[in-house]
């Protein structure tokens, strides 16, 4: 397996070593049949010889002939690997991320193509919610996307409401964070993202809303204090600057639909920045054995 190295040499160790499509398929290969498992999509079958091409496993059972990238999210993209590889590696390692248009330069794709896998990988990069915060974790919403200042509880206009939540180090660092996109500030669309991702035992810091009070019956260490305009959640809302700086520099106009998607992105990068050496091989990972219906067409077999 490729393991990255955090430094200067790391762009062009991995161009170098990703130079051509067999090795990707290769690498794909070696996630998706690791534990020598192999199990036929189509009968369910154990046995396999080997198929068509090199790296196809075919089924001694039913013949059927599978291909590495068959039922991934590498399946039906429209460019090669080497090009898909290294659009992961630039989403998942450059600390600045990258606007559609300048994914669509570096790699002569068009910004449709670029948008379009951008939202595939952003699906791959969706928190598992295996994992939720724990420790001290301090919650607070957000408004992002068009230009007015909206109140709470009140219509926000084209703006877009988010609800963060951040672990903070005793210390006054930063652990984790996640975010997704809620319509308003209200307890019943507080509390599935609390559930997806705040343990029950976290020491929770939130402001005084309201709407934030009922939890504490689900949550017995949240504490409800003043804000004091953002003073008193420093971490958070350096966190929230940060993600908007970042949605700015890439993302000029960002239809609602599809902010959780850049949420996603942002935070999959952020919750792995001290594992830079392993993040390609996750997020690849994921693009594997994630596979979602839509990014196949009915097998024409
Ligand atoms: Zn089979």
């Amino acid at each position: 397996m490729f393991k990255g190295i955090n430094s200067i040499d790391f762009s062009n160790y991995f161009s170098n070593y990703f130079s051509n499509n067999e090795i990707c398929l290769e690498y794909i290969a070696n996630i998706k049949w690791s534990d020598s498992n192999f199990i036929c999509k189509k009968c369910g079958h154990n046995n396999y010889c080997k198929g068509k091409k090199k790296y196809n496993r075919r089924c001694t059972r039913c013949k059927y002939d599978e291909s590495p990238t068959a039922k991934t999210m590498f399946e039906r993209i429209d460019f090669d690997l080497v090009k898909a590889f290294h659009f992961l590696y630039r989403l998942s390692v450059k600390k600045k991320g990258m606007s559609s248009y300048e994914l669509a330069n570096e790699f002569t794709l068009s910004q449709k193509t670029c948008w379009t896998f951008r939202n595939k990988v952003q699906f791959a990069m969706k928190s598992s919610e295996n994992y939720p915060l724990e420790k001290f974790v301090d919650v607070d919403e957000f408004l992002v996307g068009g230009p007015e200042k909206g109140k709470r509880g009140r219509s926000h206009g084209k703006k877009k409401l988010v609800i963060i939540a951040l672990e903070r180090t005793k210390s006054g660092g930063f652990g984790r964070s996640y975010s997704r996109m809620i319509e308003r500030s209200s307890t019943k669309e507080f509390r599935p993202f609390f559930e997806s991702h705040i343990s029950k035992n976290a020491k929770i810091r939130t402001d005084k809303w309201t709407a934030y009070t009922p939890l504490i019956d689900y949550y017995p260490n949240l504490e409800q204090i003043d804000s004091d305009n953002g003073l008193n959640f420093r971490e958070l809302h350096i966190q929230i600057m940060n993600f908007k700086g970042w949605l700015r520099g890439i993302h000029h106009h960002c239809d609602e639909k599809y902010m959780q998607g850049y949420l996603d992105e942002y935070n999959f990068r952020f919750n792995r920045r001290n594992h830079l050496d392993s993040i390609f091989h996750k997020l690849v990972k994921r693009m594997t054995l994630k596979y979602r219906a839509k990014d196949s067409a009915v097998e024409s077999n």
